[in-house]
Parts: structure tokens; sequence; C-alpha cells
């Protein structure tokens, strides 16, 4: 198996030269040569395996050889084990038809844990198998920040570095950055927004001496390593409902377009889902470009739902390549277009597009309003982001065909919204109820390039 780039101009990798690269050199992302196919068979033999079991088979033909059938085995167990449900992503039921599919019992409570933590295995292996370290630098707006220190922390062969703006997250999300004890973790806050945060990043990979120097590497969600362990969640709520032998839809609250794309990459694998449902908040340059086809960034606004604030979604590059034929050239140009503001999707590929995907947006007051709703007729306390996904599902679904929603957190992560629109304050669930209480460990950093990459050199080199 092959990975090649959305703009046809860097070298094709493997599975694990691509992982850890993050970015191909050409600016594009990576993606499969081809798409392994899993038959109606396979898919049946999936039912009543574990969740683990079923990420083994789904990932498999995606991996090559860099990793043996055995070691792979053994990655996915240690990646989900700790996991506060067994059942890893279980479902429930909200309304005739219509079911969530729980992301939020890792350790991090987002779905966003579902990859980082099995990447987090895969690097540390790699890297032992290849004698070399990384330095793992990321932007946050709260979740992958969270996420990525989760699966990183106390692994040999990494430092895991965390910029977020500082004050700009919520309590949860910064203790779960600033609290764990291990020494290959620095969580930096810096002073300025989440843009801030993201633009250092890029210049610390520009720079090509640092980068060098330190082995720098990314796992923000252009990673295909975190899109493919997302693919496995899609099948394993679609078999509990019937598949191969019954269509289901997905709805799945959106920002950067990986978690979604995921289930494009399952349907595409043979997974029999009729449609998936992109649900944005007022930040709508998705529901915008796939009702009209015009893909137009503007000022993103910050919302109850902030691991959504997004203008520019960076897999739907990965969407954009295959609805132009995989045209690499026809990707780059578009991508060129966007630094001057935007581009319209040509009328083939929008109705490409469209094949699969419908979407919604979701105001703020709807939002609050859907989760005093759920909680009071569906039984559920939902975060901001699944409550968008819910919002959209209700509106658009068939009810013929059932609807899966992704809860992609758990409404403690964020109980300001959550109390303000149902009067419950969520509390911590229990393995984690002493967070307020740990010592937390940050530091202040300015909006500076230099200062921030003298930083990285003198603890790195500790
Ligand atoms: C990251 C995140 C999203 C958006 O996922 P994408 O893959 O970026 O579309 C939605 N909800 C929550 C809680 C998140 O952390």
């Amino acid at each position: 198996m092959r990975y090649i780039s959305t703009r046809g101009q860097a070298p094709a990798l493997t599975f694990e030269e691509a992982m850890l690269s993050g970015l191909a050199r050409d600016g594009g992302l990576y993606v499969p040569e081809t798409i392994p196919q899993m038959t109606a068979d396979d898919i049946r033999a999936l039912n009543g395996l574990s969740y683990e079991e079923i990420a083994f088979r789904v990932m498999r033909p995606f991996v090559g050889d860099g990793f043996t059938d055995e070691v792979f085995a053994d990655l996915i167990a240690k990646a989900y084990a700790g996991f506060g449900h067994n059942a890893r992503a279980p479902l429930v039921q909200l309304a005739p038809n219509h079911f969530l599919l729980e992301l939020f019992h890792g350790p991090t409570l987002a779905f966003k844990d579902f990859a980082m933590q099995l990447i987090g295995q895969l690097f540390q292996e790699a890297l032992e198998r290849r004698g070399e370290r990384v330095t793992i630098v990321g932007a946050t707006s709260g979740d992958t920040g969270s996420a990525a220190i989760e699966a990183f922390k106390g692994l040999d062969n990494v430092d895991v570095f965390i910029l977020f703006p500082h004050g700009r997250v919520s309590e949860v999300q910064r203790r779960q950055m600033t609290t764990p004890p291990e020494s290959n973790v620095h969580a930096l806050a810096l002073d300025g927004h989440f843009d801030d945060c993201q633009a250092k990043l890029k210049d610390m990979f520009n720079d090509f001496d640092f980068r060098d120097s330190v082995r720098l590497a990314g796992v923000n969600s252009i990673n295909w390593a975190r899109v493919l362990a997302q693919v496995v969640y899609y099948f394993s709520s679609a078999v509990s409902l019937g598949a191969p032998d019954r269509k289901v839809s997905f709805t799945v609250p959106t920002g950067n377009f990986g978690d979604i794309f995921a289930g494009y990459i399952a349907k595409r694998m043979g997974l029999p889902i009729d449609r998936l449902v992109v649900a944005t908040n007022q930040n709508d340059i998705l529901h915008r470009c796939l009702t009209g086809g015009a893909y137009q960034t503007s000022q993103v606004h910050p919302s109850i739902s902030p691991s959504m604030d997004i203008q520019v979604s960076s897999n739907f590059e990965r969407a954009l390549f295959d609805a132009y034929d995989r045209d690499g050239a026809a990707v780059a140009q578009l991508m060129t277009e966007l630094k001057e503001g935007g581009f319209n999707v040509s009328q083939g590929a929008l109705q490409a597009l469209r094949e699969h995907f419908d979407s919604g947006r979701v105001s703020e007051d709807e939002t609050l309003a859907m989760i005093k709703q759920a909680n009071a007729t569906m039984g559920e306390l939902l975060c901001p982001h699944s409550a968008i996904g819910v919002k959209v599902a209700e509106d658009l679904r068939d009810p013929a065909t059932p609807m899966i929603t992704l809860a992609t957190a758990h409404p403690a992560k964020f109980p300001d919204a959550v109390e303000k629109a149902s009067g419950i304050r969520p509390p911590l669930p229990n393995r984690m109820a002493d967070l307020y209480e740990r010592p937390e460990r940050v530091t202040r950093v300015n909006n500076d390039l230099a200062e921030l990459e003298a930083l990285i050199q003198e603890r790195i080199n500790k």
C-alpha cells in the first residue's frame, strides 16, 4: 500500500513514512493510492467482535508490512485499554431510528482519543525500531492538545510540546494539558489567539534548520494515520445496526473535515452508507460550499462549540482530490486560490461531493435549545458539538434509514454551556474526578518565534 499526495508533486510513501512526516513536501495531504475493499461477507463477519478485533480487520490492509500482525494487534490493544467503557464506542438510542455514537469515553473525553491513542503507540514502535527520536509540536484550541499529551506522555522516543492560547481554553481542557507529570510533556500557554499558535507552528515547520535539528513531527488531523483510526467506529456502529444487510446514515459535527472524511473512506471500502451529513456551527464554510459551491473564507466567530470554530477545513482537500478525479494539479490550483480568499468548486466536482454529503448549520441559540430538548426528551446530556449533530440529524434524516449521530465530546468537557442550556452541571467521570486537585505545570510564552525555538531546543537537550 502506497500513499500519494493530493497535489501530485511529492514522492509516494509507505504508511509509516506518511505517518511520520504528516504533511507532504508539495504542501498536499497523503491519501492511499487505492482503497482496500471489504466484501459483504467480510463486513458480516465483524458482527459480535470486540472493538479491537474490528479495528484490526478494518485497518490492517492500509498499514503495510512495517508492522507485523502480532505487533499491530498488540498496539491496538494498548491504545484502547485506557478507555472508560468496554465497548469503546457504545451506541445509545435517542429516538426511533436515531442513535448516538458515544466517542467520548477515552482519557481526554473527546473522540480525538481514538486516533491519538493509537498513533502514540504506532509512533513509539516505529521510532524504536528505527532508532530515531522526534519532537512533536502541536497547536490546539483545546481537544487536540489534551489528546496528544495524553497519548505521548511518558513515551521514550518523543518529546511533545503543545501551544495553546493563554486564557482561551476551558478549564478542563487546560488542566488536561497541564497536569500530566511526565517530563517529556510541555504545555506552553502562548500570549495570543489560536491563530497565533497555529502560525507559530507553521513558522517552525518552515524554518528548515530548526525543523531538522529537532526532528519536528506533526500530529494534527491532516496526518493520515489519524483519519484511518477513525474509520473503525463507522464499521463497528453500522454492523451493530445490521450492516451490510441494512444501510445506515451518519451525521458528524464537523470542523476540519477529518472525522467525516473517515466515514467517506468507510463507504469507499464497501460499507453501505446512505448519507454522510456535515453539521456545522455558525462557522459554516463547509455548509455554504456544499450548498452553493463557493468555498470562501471569512472571520472565525467564537462559539460555544469551540472545537468546530474553523474557517479552513484542511481535510476537505482530500475530498476535493477525489471529486476532481484525483487531479493533483487541479487541487493545487484551488489551494492557490484559497490563499487569496477562496474558490468555486466546479459543477462536476460539486455533484460528486453531493453524491455522498449533505449538510446543515446550527446557530448558538439552536444549539442551546437542542441541549435542553435532548436532556428533556431523549434522556441524554449532550456537549454543544454533539448537540449540533443531533439537531442537523433530526432536521434532515429519512425516518426509514437508521441515523447514527457522532457524539464527539463528553458534556463535562464543556460544563458552562451545558449548564446554561439545561440547568445541569455535568460531573467529570469518576476516573478523573480529581482533575481539579492535581498540580498544574505550564510555561507562559510570548508570541515570538525565536524565543519559542530556543525554549524547545533547551528542553529537549536536557
Ligand atoms: C475536533 C472536534 C470536532 C471536529 O472534528 P473534525 O475532524 O475536525 O471535523 C468536533 N467536536 C469535537 C468535540 C472535537 O474535538
